[in-house]
């Protein structure tokens, strides 16, 4: 199915039931993060939308959606993922594979998800690719309780230790901020080849890195991609870069290179990136000290201008076919993006 009239079908059906919603009250209410401008409304709304199911079952029906989310996915399979990761691989960049997928609400689906995992690791190793992976924990079962989704993690921590590679735990809503804190805590405790993801635009960040530093592992600094009532998360763009810089700087320094942190900057902004650059210098880091992860097609020119300069770059793909409210977070950070579908809906 395609075409302009069922793209405006669809866009027309998810308005009107957000504003259902809102004149309801109801939780759909659109515009907690960042709606002073049209691009905060724009944001507002496609986050709003990553959780409609009502949005999700008709757009994943559509050609030019999936041709428009390949932008960003090499394919909806593993075997995608891995052609990818061997090309990133012959331009002297790393991988980090992530299976698309949250909030799962059946154990038998989230066992499943491990042993994808672990099935993921093996051919990556086999392979010889230079790859990690990168779990979100509720697509281990987090929703159904911490046992089962931490005895996951370990499982996947131990088989990456034999294959001498890293697993990282996505951060997702701030509503699994303590959860995913304390089981990554724990799994650190255990493992030293685990790393967790931290956003800047939470306004407790700075208070969760004095006691996460000191205990080494991988910490990936991004700066927050999902929908966060102000009082939790900053709600302009420019204090969350401001944040971002002010916690690159404590990853940088000196007690948390003592701890043995692996510092990630997992960020594609030129700016940031600079400042990360200079402060890198002025701490006499060396180039390979410093370290950045970017998602799979997103400034290609500066994944290679990087590379050139001696830093140490991963590639984060994902695949799946549960990828609709990931894509729809991926048009909130860059509403521009939405030309590609629209490019997409007049494509043959
Ligand atoms: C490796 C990695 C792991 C991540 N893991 C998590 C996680 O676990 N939890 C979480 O909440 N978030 C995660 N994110 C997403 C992150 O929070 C941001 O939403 C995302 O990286 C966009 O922010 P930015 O730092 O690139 O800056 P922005 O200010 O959003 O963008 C800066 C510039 O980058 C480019 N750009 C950014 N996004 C896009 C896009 N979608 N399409 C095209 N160009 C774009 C544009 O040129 C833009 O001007 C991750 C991001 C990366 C890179």
């Amino acid at each position: 199915m395609s075409g302009p009239g069922e793209a405006r079908e669809i866009a027309d059906g998810f308005l009107t039931r957000a504003a259902r919603g809102r004149a309801a009250g109801g939780q759909r209410r659109i515009g907690l993060l960042i709606i002073a401008s049209p691009m905060g409304l724009m944001r507002s709304a496609f986050l709003a939308g990553s959780q409609s199911r009502w949005l999700r079952e008709r757009a994943v029906r559509y050609r030019f959606v999936h041709r428009a989310v390949s932008r960003f996915m090499p394919g909806e399979d593993l075997d995608g993922a891995l052609v990818a990761a061997k090309g990133l691989k012959a331009k002297g960049i790393g991988s980090v594979l992530t299976y698309l997928g949250e909030n799962l609400k059946d154990l038998r689906e989230a066992e499943q998800v491990t042993r994808h995992y672990l099935d993921v690791l093996k051919r990556a190793g086999d392979a010889a690719l230079d790859a990690e992976i990168s779990v979100k924990l509720t697509q281990l079962g987090l929703d159904l309780g911490p046992a089962a989704c931490e005895t996951a993690l370990l499982t996947l921590l131990e088989s990456a230790a034999a294959s001498r590679t890293w697993v990282w735990v996505d951060m997702e809503s701030s509503a699994y901020t303590d959860a995913t804190l304390d089981i990554y805590r724990r799994a650190r405790a255990r493992f030293a080849n685990v790393g967790v993801c931290v956003q800047a635009y939470l306004r407790r960040t700075e208070q969760d890195l004095k006691t996460l530093i000191p205990l080494g592992g991988g910490l990936r600094l991004v700066k927050g991609a999902y929908r966060e009532p102000p009082e939790k998360a900053y709600p302009s763009k420019r204090d969350v870069d401001a944040n971002y810089f002010s916690l690159a700087t404590r990853l940088l320094g000196r007690d948390a290179r003592q701890a043995g942190v692996r510092a990630i900057f997992g960020t594609h902004d030129p700016v940031l990136i600079g400042r990360i650059e200079r402060a890198g210098q002025e701490a006499n880091l060396r180039p390979q000290d410093l370290e950045f992860q970017m998602l799979y097609g997103i400034r290609r020119d500066e994944q290679a201008r990087l590379t050139a300069a001696g830093h140490r770059i991963r590639v984060l793909i994902s695949y799946g076919d549960a990828w609709f409210p990931w894509y729809m977070r991926r048009l909130a950070e860059r509403p521009a993006n939405v030309l590609f579908v629209v490019r997409n809906l007049f494509a043959d």
